[in-house]
């Protein structure tokens, strides 16, 4: 029996969801995407079966409907999609980074009789669009599905089954709470990190030798900033009532360290970092077969190599004869609070511990996982 499974927004996760659910028995895949250049890609990669002319048309005889494309626009397709002529037993879901919003515009679809059930797979890349679809970007990543109240057992197992194929780690989880949490670890940090790279920048001019001593700590810990805008403009509208508590709480956290630095107690001082070192070093780690929690990450080996030429052309070359990919490699020229003199990123915890072996086994650096 075919599954016919439609996906509208052909993007990073769209196209990867399609290149994953290919992998099932009797999936035809047929795809939409506002933009003409990456549906066409898309079909002539094989990633999709078919382009459909619209995403009316593309839905019309799915049994699943999947929209990849970003939250506003999720939430605007769930809207008009209450009008659309749909199989009685499809099963439409989303991948949208915000849930409550989305559960909230698909109202309608569900006063219909229509199967919904929002959905998070939290996977993702530095880089976006069909071009970058990868099949196994999903794999040991938390899938977050959030059913809405009342949603059969057996329409949320068919939806568990489709994804089964993608290897994620799926979840089921309230809406409300889903965005909550995802505040909590993921959007917030993600303005605090741009909020520390605008006053850095507006640092600059006064000092500035300043941005080159941002070169190591500072940049990993703030390399969520260079996301796409565009998608975190519209995953902070979304969750702005959550964010908005949070940013209260942070203030209340940096009123205590004022009251901190006030009193100038070198035992205060030591006890904050000591409770947050302890917690954050009880955090679960990234093995390689572990989930992903909700930040987008990178995978760094830190190698301490000697400072002659030739050197990173020598491991780039152990890698390229493994056929290991990386996706960054740079000198770190602040090494205060940082291991090593080059840093080599990874898509995976997999690759990067594969390169860890490689470059064990034919040299003799020095080399760290932090
Ligand atoms: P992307 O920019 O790579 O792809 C989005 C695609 O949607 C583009 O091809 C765009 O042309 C298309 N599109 C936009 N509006 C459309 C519309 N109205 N109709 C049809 N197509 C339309 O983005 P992405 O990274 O694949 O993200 C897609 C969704 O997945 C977003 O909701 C995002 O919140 C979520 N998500 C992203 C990540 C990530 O790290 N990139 C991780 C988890 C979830």
């Amino acid at each position: 029996m075919t599954t016919h499974v439609s996906i509208i927004g052909l993007g990073l996760i769209g196209g990867s969801l399609a290149l994953a659910l290919k992998r099932g028995q009797g999936v035809t895949i047929t795809g939409f995407d506002r933009s003409y250049k990456s549906a066409d890609e898309a079909y002539r990669r094989g990633i999709i079966d078919a382009v459909a002319p619209s995403a009316r048309a593309a839905a019309k005889d799915a049994d699943f409907v999947i929209l990849a494309v970003p939250v506003s626009a999720a939430a605007a397709l769930l809207q008009e999609a209450a009008s659309w002529e749909l199989k009685d037993t499809v099963i439409v879901t989303d991948t949208g980074s915000t849930k409550l919003p989305i559960m909230e515009a698909a109202d309608g679809l569900l006063a219909n009789g229509t199967t919904f059930i929002g959905g998070h797979p939290m996977a993702g890349s530095h880089k976006s669009g069909i071009s970058a679809a990868i099949g196994h970007l999903f794999e040991n990543a938390y899938y977050i599905l959030t059913p809405p109240p009342g949603c059969a057992e057996e329409d949320l197992k068919r939806l568990q089954d489709l994804l089964a194929v993608t290897m994620g780690k799926l979840a089921v989880l309230d809406a409300g709470e889903h965005d909550k949490m995802t505040a909590v670890v993921s959007h917030f940090p993600h303005i605090i990190a741009s909020s520390l790279v605008n006053l850095l920048a507006d640092q600059e001019d006064s000092r500035p030798f300043i941005r080159r001593l941002a070169a190591g700590g500072f940049r990993d810990l703030t390399r969520i900033a260079s996301a796409d805008p565009v998608m975190w403009r519209d995953i902070t509208l979304q969750n702005r009532t959550e964010l908005a508590a949070q940013l209260d709480r942070w203030a209340d956290e940096m009123a205590q360290v004022g009251r901190m630095l006030a009193h100038s107690d070198p035992q205060e001082v030591e006890a904050y970092f000591t409770e947050a070192k302890r917690y954050r070093d009880e955090l679960p780690a990234v093995s390689e077969n572990a989930a992903q929690g909700a930040l987008y990450m990178q995978f760094d080996l830190h190698i301490d190599v000697p400072d002659h030429p030739g050197v990173i052309s020598e491991i780039t070359h152990i890698l390229a004869s493994h056929e290991i990919s990386l996706t960054n490699i740079r000198i770190v020229e602040t090494r205060t609070d940082v291991y090593g003199i080059l840093v080599i990123s990874f898509r995976s915890a997999r690759e990067r511990n594969q390169a860890y072996d490689a470059l064990g086994s034919e040299t003799d650096y020095s080399m760290q996982i932090l």
